[in-house]
């Protein structure tokens, strides 16, 4: 059988990885300032990572959510602690897009409602509900494009309140910093804004933190910047620092019943292990606090660089945009400087998602990769 041929595939074969470096089949070691679309959060096999997941698969990996797993309460615990969202309530999944699919799911049961706000340039993941509210035609099947989404500028509060004023709307979902569509901001006033507005018009505000949460913008979630209140948050990719788990953390308005969600892996023993470790390694290294200083750093360096138009981005979910395209300068960033580094919708942007306890010394070499490339 041969693979099912979607993705544009580098010829280069990780084998093994340690921190911010992966060695591949060959013996070269590259610098990971990607983290496979900002899924690495504490760097690849933290010994306490493999430790905790290691433990746990000799104990028990799986069973099903019909039985008691302490795992899960123990998670929402100290996730609720760290994040200071000590009040909503968790619900547990294996990816992104799932999460989201859920979050808008639940807001159309709480409201009654079914019409969705998302943004331009948004992505929120590929199944139905997510991906008809995501910013790209060409991924959206005849399937998906039944969904009554509306699609508005980011940042417009006037528009966004004229269509919450119609009364039809269940939900409006957000990421703080957008991540595939290139590093653009809710500016922090739209966002609370917007979390008033959905208060006073009965909507839920959905913050799709499956990029820009767990640490990376410098607080544990990036609507933390804004002073939103938001109904539904939804978390993946460096929840699990690879391993594959997601969730929504429910405002205590939303009320549970039984049915109303449901999954068969969701909040298996083996991802809860995962996620514990990397809530544990998040607060022993304070990764939030390191990873609003490596911004610092970042920019200062970025500074020096005369060709760039401008760094994008916060805390350690960055972008470095150039007046030209960049894809053949990522290009040889990996195949000639072995650093992998993200594209985004917008060409012109290098995407910089590394691990939150990167050392400035590995920043370091991009920059003086950039500065041969383009000197
Ligand atoms: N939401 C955002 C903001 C994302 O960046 C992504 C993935 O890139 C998703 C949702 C979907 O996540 P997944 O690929 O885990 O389904």
């Amino acid at each position: 059988m041969e693979l099912f041929d979607v993705y544009p595939l580098y010829d280069i074969t990780p084998e093994s990885a340690l921190g911010s470096w992966i060695t591949d089949a060959k013996g070269d070691r590259y610098l990971d300032l990607y983290g496979g679309h900002a899924v690495i959060s504490i760097g690849h096999t933290h010994p306490h990572y493999v430790d905790r997941i290691t433990t746990q698969l000799q104990k028990i990996a799986f069973y099903s959510n019909s039985v008691q797993n302490p795992l899960q309460r123990e998670m929402a615990h100290a996730l609720g602690a760290l994040s200071g969202c000590e009040t909503y309530q968790l619900f547990l999944c294996n990816s992104g897009a799932e999460a989201n699919e859920n979050a808008l799911k639940l807001a159309s049961f709480h409201t009654g409602k079914k019409r969705v706000i998302a943004f331009k340039n948004s992505f929120h993941g590929r199944t139905s509900a997510a991906v008809a509210a995501t910013d790209n035609p060409s991924i959206i099947a005849p399937l998906n494009a039944g969904h009554d989404i509306t699609f508005l500028s980011l940042n417009d509060s006037e528009k966004l309140e004229n269509e919450l004023k119609k009364g039809d709307v269940c939900a409006v979902i957000l990421e703080g910093i957008q991540g595939v569509g290139g590093l653009d901001m809710a500016h922090p006033d739209f966002y609370h804004h917007a979390s008033n507005l959905c208060k006073t018009f009965g909507a839920v505000l959905i913050a799709d933190e499956v990029q820009c949460g767990y640490g990376r913008s410098g607080k544990f979630f990036a609507f933390q910047h804004t002073g939103a209140e938001p109904g539904i948050i939804s978390i993946a990719k460096g929840m699990g620092n690879g391993f594959p788990i997601g969730g929504i953390l429910v405002h205590p308005d939303l009320k549970a019943s039984h049915g109303l969600l449901g999954t068969t892996f969701g909040g298996n023993h083996l991802a809860c292990a995962a996620a514990l470790a990397v809530i544990e390694v998040i607060q022993a290294e304070g990764l939030m606090a390191y990873a609003a200083k490596m911004e610092s750093y970042f920019r200062e360096r970025a500074a020096l660089i005369p060709q760039l138009v401008q760094v994008k981005g916060q805390g350690l979910m960055l972008g470095l945009e150039f007046p030209f395209e960049v894809a053949q300068l990522r290009k040889r960033l990996i195949f000639e400087h072995r650093i992998f580094t993200g594209s985004a919708k917008n060409k012109n942007l290098l995407r910089i998602l590394p691990a939150l306890n990167v050392k400035p010394e590995e920043l370091d070499l991009l920059f003086e990769a950039l500065k041969s490339e383009l000197k």
